[in-house]
């Protein structure tokens, strides 16, 4: 009897300690993604498929379904070859979904003497990462949206991973019912707004940021695009679906005025700030459980362009 108990209270433990992502587990991930063995994850390398396994692994652990077929990973032809996005998904209460994406891949490397390998971990181990700790936090939670979750190939190309499963017709039937995707770029550094905070590019275009903020856990907090002129909104992955009339903005949390590892080789593990990634996944997913297709319907305003 004493040993039932005993094992009731460790099950019970093992639950309530599940549901917070730990900063270790963060630094696990997104250290493996931005490795120097993955050398970069340069698109049609055996590294950058090294770490689409690795994702799929994590999408394995965390009980993810497939999108389609039978495997984590959905091919695409890149110069004569099959390269791959990773994809899962989570069933919720309800059939509609909400999307959580970033890229994989990065730009490989370099002949600098003295560092020779852009491990990306901002670029954007960190949007995996964030990606995979959502997936984390909700392994043993039923949300009222299904979550789909997806990690693209192939973005410093020219978004081609994106593109490619955004116009995968075996993923129809969860875009049909996507509410709205959540693109993760670059968010391993404190924003200009402070720590616990993110901007959303595009944020004239949507009301997803009010809908989001009204239910904000924690003083999470997302903030328009202070770089607008660059119009990050139509160049990153998230446009794939903007194309398809899909609500799909970018969060990042990159300072310009910073950020000096930006397609450098210096953008290693030393420029995470793991203290505040794993504080905005967690209020993330905090704020996500409170989310429903009732309290939570983004729509386009008429100024944004399909
Ligand atoms: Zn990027």
């Amino acid at each position: 009897m004493k040993k039932l108990t005993y094992l009731t209270f460790s099950l019970f433990s093992i639950f309530s300690f599940a549901q917070e992502v730990s900063k270790e587990r963060i630094k696990t991930v997104l250290s493996t993604l931005a490795s120097d063995e993955m050398k970069g994850r340069e698109i049609g390398t055996q590294e950058n498929e090294n770490a689409a396994n690795y994702i799929a692994k994590l999408f394995k652990e965390n009980n993810l379904e497939y999108c389609t077929g039978s495997s984590f990973l959905v091919p695409f032809t890149y110069k004569g070859k099959t390269a791959y996005n990773v994809c899962g998904i989570k069933k919720g209460k309800t059939d509609k979904y909400l999307g959580f994406s970033g890229h994989f891949d990065h730009i490989g490397t370099s002949n600098n003497p003295k560092d020779n390998i852009y491990n990306g971990a901002d670029d954007d181990a960190s949007g995996i990462t964030t990606l995979v700790g959502i997936a984390d936090y909700f392994k043993n939670k039923k949300p009222e949206f299904s979550m789909v979750f997806m990690a693209f190939n192939g973005e410093e190309k020219g978004m081609l991973g994106s593109k490619a499963i955004s116009t995968d017709k075996n993923l129809d039937n969860i875009y049909n019912n996507l509410t709205a995707l959540f693109n993760f770029e670059m968010v391993a550094t404190e924003s200009a707004f402070g720590i616990n905070a993110l901007f959303m590019t595009g944020d004239e275009f949507s009301d997803l940021d009010e809908l989001f903020n009204q239910n904000a856990a924690n003083g999470l907090k997302i903030n328009p695009d202070p770089y607008a002129a660059q119009q990050l909104f139509y160049r990153s992955d998230n446009v794939s679906f903007v194309k398809k009339k899909i609500i799909a903005h970018s969060f990042s949390t990159v300072d310009m005025t910073k950020a000096i590892h930006y397609h450098n080789e210096s953008d290693d593990i030393n420029v995470v700030d793991f203290d505040n990634l794993t504080q905005i996944i967690n209020n993330f997913g905090k704020t996500l459980e409170k989310l429903s297709p009732k309290n939570f319907s983004p729509k386009y305003n008429d100024t944004v362009k399909f």
